[in-house]
């Protein structure tokens, strides 16, 4: 009797305690519910940086945790600085054996950084992908287009573009097999040759910056000049959207385009160009031509992924080859998708571009 009486009350006790568990689970769900649809939604943070890339760099990170923000903001500017420093070809740096050194110790061997090898390695892959279109070996020529832009923005009314009879004589030294890649070193067999990566060098800051963005684990948008870059959507579920500019100016937009963790590259006549007797002269120069490419107002190349480099290539190749020439680049290039503003006011689309 005795003993059926204390099984019965292990039982009850049993029962109460499952009963028990029970409830306070309920409970925790019901606290984590209340927690969660009381938790702040993620702030939006952003910084910009005004001394690389000769263009104004922004970052938007989504998050309420202060030193995750410093963190990406400071490793953000780290990386661009860095890559900034070796990717410059206008100004040596101390300790540094940047692109600029490399360029003025044309004909010799130069210990360069990995970031310069794979940057440049990359250069050589554009020059084949896109028909000789984009070059980084022509330096020489973009010097001398460089220089007469310069000019003209400190002394418009005398401006002029370079010589034709210059311009040729510079062509002869840049052929991009003279570009030798070692172990860590690079040389420029010719002495009279030099590198100019403005078409990719921002591009692959990107990407690099975006990767240490990434894996800190926020939602964040890089836009650096004409490259945009997301690792997803906002924390809200929506989509990061980038304007197109308007080329004719005016400060509208032509498209605003759902960025989501793809990179978005815009290349265009005119962002960087000076007037001679009403004649424009921009940026980006054809080979085949020593002149300024002239058949699109803007071209915008979308890349999946963190390719800010695929898509920077991509856009200026496609704005030197024109629509058609560059339609079928586009095409050849996986999973990239291309809008083109033509000087007639017409837009032509690739497929795949949104909201075609
Ligand atoms: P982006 O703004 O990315 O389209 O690049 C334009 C920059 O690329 C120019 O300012 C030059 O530094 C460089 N560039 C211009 N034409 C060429 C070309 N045909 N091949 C390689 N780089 C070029
Ligand atoms: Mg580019």
């Amino acid at each position: 009797m005795g003993q059926s009486r204390s099984l019965e009350g292990r039982k009850m006790r049993k029962r109460i305690g499952k009963r028990l568990l029970a409830a306070a689970a309920v409970i925790m769900a019901a606290v984590c519910l209340f927690a969660s649809a009381c938790a702040p939604a993620p702030r939006k943070n952003t910084a910009a940086f005004f001394d690389y890339f000769d263009t104004v760099i922004t970052l938007t990170v989504y998050s309420n945790d202060a030193a995750l923000v410093k963190r990406a903001k400071e490793e953000a500017e780290a990386c661009f600085s860095r890559l900034n420093a070796l990717f410059d070809i206008y100004n040596e740096y101390e300790g540094v054996a940047n692109l600029a050194s490399v360029n003025r110790r044309a004909g010799e061997t130069v210990k360069v950084d990995p970031d310069i090898i794979a940057l440049v390695s990359a250069g050589k892959r554009y020059y084949e992908t896109t028909g000789g279109a984009l070059n980084i070996a022509m330096g020489a020529v973009l010097k001398l287009w460089h220089d007469c832009r310069t000019a003209a923005e400190a002394d418009p009314e005398n401006a002029s573009p370079p010589d034709p009879a210059a311009l040729e004589e510079a062509s002869k030294h840049c052929d991009i097999d003279n570009v030798v890649i070692g172990e860590g070193e690079l040389t420029l067999l010719d002495p009279a040759m030099s590198l100019d990566v403005g078409a990719i060098g921002k591009g692959y800051a990107a990407d690099r910056a975006a990767e240490k963005l990434d894996a800190l684990g926020a939602p964040f948008m890089l836009n650096c000049g004409g490259a945009v870059l997301t690792n997803g959507k906002k924390p809200d579920g929506s989509d990061w959207i980038a304007g197109i500019s308007d080329p004719a100016g005016g400060g509208g937009f032509i498209a605003e385009v759902p960025v989501s963790r793809a990179a978005l590259s815009t290349s265009g006549s005119y962002l960087r160009c000076f007037t001679v007797g009403g004649k424009r002269y921009g940026h980006i120069i054809d080979p085949a031509t020593l002149f300024p490419a002239e058949g699109t107002e803007s071209v915008s190349v979308l890349v999946p992924g963190f390719s800010a480099m695929d898509a920077d290539a991509l856009s200026t190749a496609c704005f030197i080859l024109g629509r058609d020439r560059g339609e079928a680049l586009v095409s050849a290039f996986g999973g990239a998708s291309a809008l083109f503003a033509l000087p007639s006011g017409e837009r032509a689309y690739t497929s795949g571009f949104p909201g075609r």
